[in-house]
């Protein structure tokens, strides 16, 4: 017999969409890698260093959760419960990601006594979300990517205060693509791929955010091979 779907049920992708999901954000698991050890290679002190861990342990985990459940939802849909479980930890590594992108642009570059908060109260932020997630996932969904967005934008309000403003046109221009990507990523079975496309966002607005915070936050490397 056919039940009706739920309201919210999620959209079941096709085989291909699905192949699309994986690939798009595995391919980007080794990049992130390499990146990530190319900042750490970069820094000038412990500070810089721990930064490098912070940013590029976000980075990694964003590329390889979501990995991870796209090819547990496309192969293994028989074990519900631990799509479920990857599903939610998709949705909370977002959370954590956002966090770690800042986190280069707020530890490591000089801020106001009260702008300085942000350092941690943006892993307050992360915390919340992922608590939420645990709480209500996929009930509230608009409230969710409320969450998303809110998060992405409030330390944007610190950053731009900054004194020194080298490199955020680059942030402002990779939010601009996270913010045109969720289009699709509400799109689900509306458009072919919408979810494989918000992947390709997601990779492009990331290598943005890499490339502005190697370029102005660490030292370039020719300083390094001079150092040799
Ligand atoms: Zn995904």
């Amino acid at each position: 017999m056919n039940h009706p779907a739920p309201a919210n049920s999620r959209y079941k992708p096709t085989c291909y969409e699905h192949a699309a999901n994986c690939y798009t954000h595995a391919f980007l698991i080794v990049p992130a890698i390499v990146g990530s050890a190319l900042l750490h290679r970069l820094s000038d002190d412990r500070w810089e260093k721990i930064t490098a861990w912070i940013y590029g342990m976000g980075l990694c985990a964003l590329f390889i959760v979501s990995t991870v459940f796209h090819i547990i939802s496309w192969k293994k849909s028989h074990l519900r419960t631990m799509e479920h479980c990857f599903h939610m930890c998709d949705r909370m590594v977002i959370y954590v990601f956002i966090a770690a992108s800042y986190a280069p642009w707020l530890n490591l570059r000089e801020l106001g006594p009260l702008a300085s908060h942000m350092r941690w109260f943006i892993w307050l932020m992360a915390a919340g979300g992922t608590v939420y997630v645990f709480l209500y996932h996929e009930k509230y969904k608009i409230v969710e990517l409320f969450f998303y967005l809110a998060m992405g934008f409030s330390p944007a309000l610190v950053v731009t205060s900054m004194s020194n403003t080298e490199g955020l046109e680059e942030v402002a221009w990779g939010g601009l693509i996270y913010c045109l990507g969720v289009v699709f990523f509400k799109s689900d079975g509306v458009i072919p791929f919408a979810h494989a496309i918000w992947h390709v966002f997601v990779a492009t607005a990331a290598a943005v955010h890499y490339y502005a915070i190697w370029k102005y936050l660490y030292r370039s490397p020719a300083d390094i091979i001079r150092h040799l």
